[in-house]
């Protein structure tokens, strides 16, 4: 504690002096880690629960810092995004993803996760766009995986840009559902193939039941996360979801494992 100007005693926050210096530091880190091919993209499996057969996989980035090891992308994401790099790492992602998925068998498609603010930067539809082109992946094996945070701050413009990627064949999905104030009318007004439920309802089957009859109902698909035993999938099958995904099919992958796992299930 130190005196101030007025003879009283402030207390100087070393705290939160520290966790800002560590938030530059890794800011730092990350405005070079593009350059220095430090990103990989993960893939995880997901399976269609009427087909019994793999849909695709979803694309998750990895960053592997030489000193921090892997940092997770809760960690990061979030302040490529406020530092304005995420523009930047999501084409990165894009192009990986749609690049990698052009080789896998025909019927498998991808799905990206992009950041709320890569609709405010204007690049997401070009984007899109050249990494379809540059891949040779059709439109209809890329899924783009958005939150509702996406759609509060100018939901006429994210209902613009959606729609120009769905006249592309790509596919949306509707991420984390439950978590946050999406409410049914969102999911009727925007135009979504796919609601994905949030990991923490696996075990709620009052509510899977009722997201996946809505989506359902929607002509959407529904998909659980966070699948982690093979009672919860028995379970998420019966409360009518019909895609899953989680730890009990498989972790997230590097991209030369993919084909083991697509080998897996095409000789189950
Ligand atoms: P998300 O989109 O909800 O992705 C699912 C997360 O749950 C992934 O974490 C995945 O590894 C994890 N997960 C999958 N199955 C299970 C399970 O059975 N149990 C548990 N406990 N977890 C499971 P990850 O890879 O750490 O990603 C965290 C979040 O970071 C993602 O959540 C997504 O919001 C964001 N993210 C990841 N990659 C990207 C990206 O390329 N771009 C953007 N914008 N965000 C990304
Ligand atoms: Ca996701
Ligand atoms: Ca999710
Ligand atoms: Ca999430």
């Amino acid at each position: 504690a130190k005196v101030d100007g007025r003879g009283r005693f402030v207390f100087f926050e070393p705290a939160l002096h520290e966790a800002a210096q560590a938030r530059r530091a890794l800011e730092f880190d990350l405005r070079a880690a593009l350059a220095l091919g430090q990103f990989e993209v993960f893939y995880q499996p997901k399976l269609h629960l009427l087909k019994n057969r793999l849909s695709g996989f979803e694309a998750l980035i990895r960053w592997r810092h030489p000193v921090r090891g892997l940092v997770p992308p809760d960690l990061f994401i979030p302040l490529a995004e406020e530092v304005g790099l995420i523009a930047r790492i999501g084409e990165w992602v894009l192009r990986a993803a749609c690049e990698e998925a052009a080789r896998w068998p025909g019927g498998l498609g991808v799905a990206v996760n992009v950041a709320p603010s890569q609709f405010y930067t204007g690049t997401l539809v070009p984007t899109v766009t050249a990494a379809l082109a540059a891949s040779g992946l059709p439109g209809h094996r890329l899924e783009l995986e958005i939150t509702e945070t996406a759609l509060l701050r100018d939901g006429a413009e994210v209902l613009r840009q959606l729609t120009a990627l769905k006249a592309l064949g790509v596919r949306i999905a509707l991420d984390d559902f439950g978590t946050g104030y999406s409410s049914l009318t969102q999911l009727r007004s925007f135009p979504f193939d796919r609601v994905k439920i949030d990991r923490s309802f696996a075990d709620d089957a009052v509510v899977v039941r009722a997201v996946a009859a809505l989506g359902t109902s929607l002509g959407m698909g529904v998909t659980a996360e966070g699948v982690e035993t093979a009672d919860q999938l028995r379970r998420l099958r019966e409360d009518g979801c019909t895609e899953a995904q989680g730890y009990h099919l498989s972790r997230p992958v590097p991209a030369s494992d993919v084909p083991g796992i697509i080998g897996r299930y095409v000789n189950a």
